[in-house]
């Protein structure tokens, strides 16, 4: 017998972002003969980055997570410093920084937002601080006035990881143009894509010319091919964190038509929200939260359901009918390498438990408005294996 099932296409929880001119300008790089780094289509995405979100300087780089290692390298990262980041994140936030001797401070997140909670950041901070990493998860800005307001008083810099949230705002304002430093991922998960790939955006101009040196193996290579120099030679520490200029073609093909891409993320997006609003208040789920002072960049649809057996078990009842959801994160704090920087379970009572609960729907900007309909079925059909609506843990994250 055939189950209905087994007749309905695989709907996945993310699919490759394709405009179409891709390939194009792949063959346009080849022309140019240039598909090394800092080709024509590396200028290109540039001048869109800086244009879109004002920051002084945008340099492509190989991840977001080697524009995190400049980061580390440009501010002197040094053994016995201290960086804070949130624990409900990628490992590459705080890795990057481990990497130069640094100590990760988790902080936890907000309840409402699941950003860096910034009423907590000033307690974790120490005369070895040397740096915050924001994490705006989702696109959804972190409380950068108080953010900010904290690293000042303190003297320590700001680095956003705004992997999520290009071309998102907070106070109208762009993210990515709001610390010293902030990077971009352009993984094949994220709104605009190349494979892999990354930005560094930079706003001190102070480090600009550093941030060419150290991306280009330590040596002043950039200035020397803008004639600035006669010879070039190796300046200081670096490596080679610029990608291909193929990669950047791919890149700016999806740049380019941003608007496009992000007008249907944007739709899949209130689409959720809209058709999951009552089900999800007569259920105790929470939707996500974007306050009226940030415009998000609709990265992610998440669901914080009541209890971890309630997600587990709609992780399930939605993979049964051939839907791939996923969760994230795995807190830092509690992971093998978080503790051994003295991670403890109940450290971060708000990133264990958003952890246990959250699964994320399928979104990207391909996604059919069948299949999307077919997701928000699954889920209003669902029966939930038991009811705690009021459980301890949901109160406490109701307390904003
Ligand atoms: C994806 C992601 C990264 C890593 O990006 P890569 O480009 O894969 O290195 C870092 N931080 C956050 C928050 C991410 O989501």
């Amino acid at each position: 017998m055939v189950t209905s099932s087994e007749l309905q296409s695989f709907i996945p929880f993310n699919c490759v972002s394709r405009v179409g001119t891709e390939t194009r300008y792949i063959e346009q790089a080849f022309a140019a003969l240039h598909i090394s780094g800092d080709g024509m289509f590396t200028r290109r995405c540039h001048e869109i980055l800086e244009a879109e979100l004002g920051v002084r300087k945008a340099l492509l780089t190989t991840s977001c997570t080697h524009a995190l290692e400049m980061s580390a390298l440009l501010l002197n990262i040094q053994p016995g410093d201290e960086v804070i980041v949130p624990s409900f994140t990628f490992s590459s936030v705080a890795n990057a920084f481990v990497l130069q001797g640094a100590r990760p401070v988790f902080a936890d997140i907000r309840p409402d937002t699941l950003n860096l909670d910034d009423a907590q950041l000033e307690a974790l901070i120490t005369p070895a601080t040397k740096a915050i990493v924001p994490v705006h998860y989702a696109g959804v800005g972190c409380e950068m006035d108080a953010i900010g307001a904290v690293a000042e008083r303190h003297g320590i810099s700001v680095i956003e990881d705004n992997a999520h949230g290009l071309f998102a705002r907070y106070r109208g304002r762009p993210l990515g143009s709001f610390g010293r430093l902030a990077t971009q991922s352009f993984h094949e998960t994220k709104n605009f894509s190349s494979g892999e790939g990354g930005a560094l955006l930079i706003n001190d101009p102070g480090l600009v010319e550093r941030a060419e040196i150290i991306r280009e193996k330590g040596t002043n290579r950039k200035q020397f091919f803008r004639g600035q120099v006669d010879k070039y030679t190796w300046i200081e520490k670096g490596s080679s964190f610029l990608p291909s200029d193929i990669l950047a073609a791919v890149l700016f093909a999806q740049l380019e038509v941003r608007d496009k891409i992000q007008g249907k993320r944007e739709h899949i997006w209130n689409t959720y929200q809209r058709e999951l609003a009552s089900w999800a208040a007569n259920h105790g789920v929470r939707l996500p939260h974007v306050p009226p002072h940030c415009e998000q960049s609709f990265h992610i649809f998440y669901l914080l359901m009541p209890s971890r057996d309630d997600r587990d078990a709609l992780i399930e009842h939605l993979a049964a009918q051939q839907i791939l959801s996923v969760f994230h994160y795995m807190p830092l704090h509690v992971s093998q390498m978080g503790r051994h920087f003295g991670g403890y379970p109940g450290q971060c009572p708000v990133a264990e438990c958003v952890s246990d609960r959250l699964i994320r729907l399928p979104l990207y900007s391909s996604l059919s408005q069948s299949d999307q309909a077919r997701v928000i079925e699954a889920i209003l059909d669902f029966s939930f294996p038991r009811r705690q609506p009021h459980a301890p843990r949901d109160q406490m994250l109701s307390r904003r």
